[in-house]
């Protein structure tokens, strides 16, 4: 079964302003690596607008609606000191949420193997009621409720390599004892969550890394922590939170990660799949600041759930 991209050119209308790292050009270098010979077996779709019945599996109706409502004709608008509307980042966000829904239905009735949402703005500082630190609408925790919800999926995992810690994900998470959240992240950092002590009802693994840490430690840590955490978990489908900002030329943070790295960890993630779902993943990009960085981290990830790693 093939790998599944689904993506959208509204995705690219989202324009927090000049300057601001989360930019139209990061899904642009993303999409043009894509067309790449290598990935001409990529089946692809493009992502329908997300239903607000989905949304409101995680997020409050009222938050929703306002944030709709904010989303400016002309200009900006900034709805926390980071998080900047633009006219078309309504529309952005809603083809985020509408790409991993349809990337869950397509794995989950056999269509591809996995998938990967090339779409932004990125969704996993998204609270409940709070749009913060770039994010909108919590994309990842929508598609673990939605697979819960229309296919009766029980346990779903979600693993967040992005260096930041998915705060809005883990809020979703740590008292629904049918979900599973690990995230490896840079610690301190922002959002300043993700301590080690923080486990949810067991069911929240945070791995903090300290600034400086390299592939090295962060395969121990996959190794030792987050892989057998999983594997006890025994999901129905993987998550993945696919951040690429742990890159050592990330702009935005400080850990010491190459392509290899994202290489690496989804090959073991995609084995995890395989072992305790029939391999069906379901991957959505969340951050990743350096352009070069970021394309080069994405098309190795993209390769990985081909199987070519
Ligand atoms: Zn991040």
């Amino acid at each position: 079964m093939p790998t599944l991209l689904v993506t959208h050119p509204d995705c690219i209308a989202h324009d927090p302003g000049t300057g601001h790292p989360e930019a139209p050009e990061r899904l642009s270098a993303i999409l043009d690596i894509f067309k790449e010979t290598e990935f001409f077996g990529v089946l692809r779709l493009e992502a329908p607008l997300g239903r607000e019945a989905d949304i409101a599996l995680v997020h409050d109706p009222v938050f929703v609606s306002a944030v709709l409502a904010a989303v400016p004709a002309t200009g900006h608008v900034a709805v926390d000191a980071d998080t900047i509307l633009s006219p078309g980042s309504g529309t952005a966000a809603l083809r985020a949420v509408g790409a991993v829904t349809a990337a869950v239905d397509a794995v989950v009735a056999g269509h591809a193997q996995n998938a990967f949402c090339a779409v932004r703005p990125p969704g996993h500082h998204a609270e409940p009621t709070r749009a913060m630190g770039f994010c909108l609408f919590n994309a990842i925790a929508i598609a673990a409720r939605y697979a819960q919800a229309s296919h009766g999926l029980k346990r779903v995992a979600i693993v967040d390599f992005d260096v930041h810690h998915g705060n809005g994900t883990q809020t979703v998470v740590e008292s629904d004892p049918n979900l599973f959240f690990a995230s490896s992240h840079q610690y301190p950092l922002y959002p300043g969550t993700g301590a080690a002590s923080d486990i949810g009802l067991g069911n929240v693994v945070n791995a903090p890394l300290s600034a400086g840490s390299d592939g090295k430690v962060f395969r121990r840590t996959f190794e030792t922590r987050i892989l057998p955490a999983l594997d006890a978990f025994a999901p129905d489908l993987l998550l993945v939170s696919a951040g690429f900002d742990a890159h050592r030329a990330d702009p935005l943070a400080g850990l010491e990660l190459e392509e290899a790295d994202f290489a690496w960890v989804t090959a073991r993630l995609k084995e995890a799949a395989t072992r305790h779902c029939g391999g069906k993943l379901v991957s959505v990009l969340e951050g990743g600041y350096d352009l070069k960085a970021l394309a080069g981290s994405a098309a190795a990830h993209l390769s990985a759930l081909m199987g070519k790693t």
